[in-house]
């Protein structure tokens, strides 16, 4: 069988470009993705989530010692399913600042995806259920709806960031990011919208569209300067397939420059010294590293005002019958539906901190729950100026990569972070949330000085899972990809995903990345921009 277009990765990326490159009936499309399918109930389910980041249909790696973490080694969850991060992810739909993306333009040279010029992208994709106006718009595949039934708890939390002095906000994909609110989450009708039931589900009949998983690609191969196609593990061996017109790499911001180092893409002396031949010297592969550091503060409620109690056995049976006969109760939830934007650096360009109310206390990997019900509310640091890297190990590729995101090697990072960690405690202190809060439990009344909540930091922190710019697009020397997405130095092939962001935006990103492949679609497709959006 051959193809014209062979899309390596079925995350939020891959899936789109999946379904909009076989719209055209005429073109022959293969998708790849090295993970199984999303058929099990709880991919579907909102609070599904909880179970995800604990190793479920994910690679299972950890980052290498950080250095700046007192060596602490931190669970990095990537997803390896269908549908990528976005199969299970905690469903946040957020866009970031339209700063963010006007300083791709300037300051990386990421000619075509300044905000306004984003946004009909973000537009096209977008089923909103309530919003339609400049920013929001319906009936594209992608679901996105507000929370349905917040607990009380969450109610309290905004009117508690309130009297701190953060104001409310009903969207944050609006005009104006800063504030407190419930977040749009992609979900519709009670159900997870991922990538793979929005773009590629609908759209499997299609005679012209492959979709093979379990099926790890390997190496890409390269003849002349140009990919030709690529190599893909099939259980009893390998088998090689072309592309007649390009290879698309949409293996996330940790699999895409993996897989490019492994097929001899990349800095030629981690290549070398990874015992992978050379075939393009391109030092900004698995450069440039960037993602958001969480801390949190978890308090104990004064009585069952979270989910924690719904593990129960009969909370569970119950929660479920909940759902599957009326579509509400705690499985709706995303358990982060509740949240904001606000500021570490007063002087910072936009909201520079993301809180999300986690609603229970050991919702995460790595994050004990505690005996009584308790609220977690978590603050991530959204700007950092650390760079990290993902370097291949060896030239196996069932080797695990070496993944560095550098956490805090800028000192401001972990200023910043820690200014971050303190607006969250003195939210959970305040009046509004007195009937609800008895008191905080970690970091504990204890600590205080920046010092020991450093340290606290050291062995609590954990990833806000929105890995970007490792193969990051722009016009530097350390550009991978030009704006139109090709890498440099090559023909037939680009990368598409959140690994070509050259910063990674102010908020989370499953959303910014679906936007990525949207656009990258119609330049794959040599078709005419959207117009811009005139703010
Ligand atoms: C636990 C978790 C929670 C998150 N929460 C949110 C949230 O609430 N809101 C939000 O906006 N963002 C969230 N994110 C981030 C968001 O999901 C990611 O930014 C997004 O999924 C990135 O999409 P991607 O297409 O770049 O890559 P990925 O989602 O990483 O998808 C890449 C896909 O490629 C496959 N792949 C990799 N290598 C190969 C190979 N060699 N051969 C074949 N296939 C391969 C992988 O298995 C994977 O399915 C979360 C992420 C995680 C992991």
């Amino acid at each position: 069988m051959a193809y014209d277009y062979i899309i390596v990765g079925g995350g939020p990326a891959g899936c789109v470009l999946a379904n909009r490159l076989s719209a055209d009936a005429s073109i022959r499309v293969l998708l790849l993705e090295a993970g199984g399918s999303d058929w099990n109930p709880l991919f579907r389910m909102p609070a599904g989530f909880a179970k995800m980041t604990k190793g479920v249909a994910s690679w299972g790696w950890s980052t290498v010692p950080q250095r700046h973490l007192n060596g602490r080694v931190v669970w990095y969850t990537q997803a390896k399913v269908i549908g990528g991060g976005s199969s299970i992810n905690a469903q946040l739909y957020t866009r970031g600042n339209a700063k963010d993306y006007d300083a791709w333009v300037s300051d990386a040279g990421a000619t075509g995806w300044s905000y306004s010029e984003v946004l009909p992208y973000f537009k096209r994709s977008e089923d909103n259920q309530k919003l339609h106006n400049a920013y929001h718009g319906y009936g594209g595949p992608l679901g996105v709806s507000y929370p349905i039934n917040p607990p009380p708890i969450s109610y309290a939390f905004l009117r508690a960031a309130q009297e701190l002095g953060i104001p409310f906000n009903d969207d944050f994909n609006g005009a104006v990011q800063d504030g407190i609110g419930h977040y749009q989450l992609s979900t519709r009708n009670a159900q997870r919208s991922s990538a793979s039931s929005a773009f590629v589900k609908p759209v499997e009949g299609r005679k012209n569209l492959t979709v093979r998983l379990n099926a790890q690609t390997v190496k890409v191969e390269v003849q002349n300067g140009r990919a030709i196609g690529i190599t893909v593990a099939t259980g009893t061996g390998t088998e090689t397939l072309n592309a007649d017109r390009e290879v698309i790499i949409s293996c996330g911001a940790i699999g895409s420059p993996r897989l490019l180092q492994l097929s001899g893409i990349g800095p030629a002396d981690s290549l070398r010294a990874a015992g992978v031949p050379v075939v393009l010297d391109l030092p900004g592969v698995g450069s440039n590293m960037q993602d958001h550091l969480d801390l949190y503060a978890i308090s104990e409620c004064t009585g069952d005002h979270t989910y924690d109690r719904v593990a129960r056995p009969h909370r569970t049976v119950w929660a479920g019958l909940q759902y599957l006969l009326f579509k509400t109760g705690p499985v709706t939830s995303t358990l982060f539906e509740t949240g904001g934007f606000w500021y570490a650096d007063k002087q910072a360009r936009s909201p520079d901190i993301q809180f999300h109310l986690g609603l229970g206390s050991g919702i995460e990997a790595g994050v004990a729950a505690m005996k009584n019900p308790g609220v977690t509310l978590n603050s991530a640091f959204l700007r950092p100026r650390s760079r990290g890297t993902v370097r291949i190990a060896s030239s196996d590729p069932t080797a695990a990569p070496l993944i560095d995101p550098n956490y805090w090697a800028d000192p401001y990072d972990r200023e910043c972070s820690i200014k971050g960690l303190r607006l969250a405690r003195e939210i959970l202190r305040q009046p509004a949330l007195k009937p609800f809060v008895m008191a905080e439990r970690m970091p504990g009344d204890n600590l205080s000085t920046d010092e020991q909540l450093a340290e606290y930091a050291h062995h609590s922190c954990k990833t806000d899972h929105h890995t970007a710019g490792t193969c990051a697009m722009g016009s530097g020397p350390d550009a991978v990809v030009t704006p139109d997405l090709r890498v440099r130095g090559l023909l037939g092939i680009r990368v598409v995903d959140a690994s070509v962001m050259p910063f990674v935006p102010s908020s989370n990103t499953n959303a910014p990345t679906i936007m990525i492949a949207e656009k990258a679609s119609d330049l794959i497709l040599g078709k005419t921009p959207l117009a811009p959006t005139p703010l």
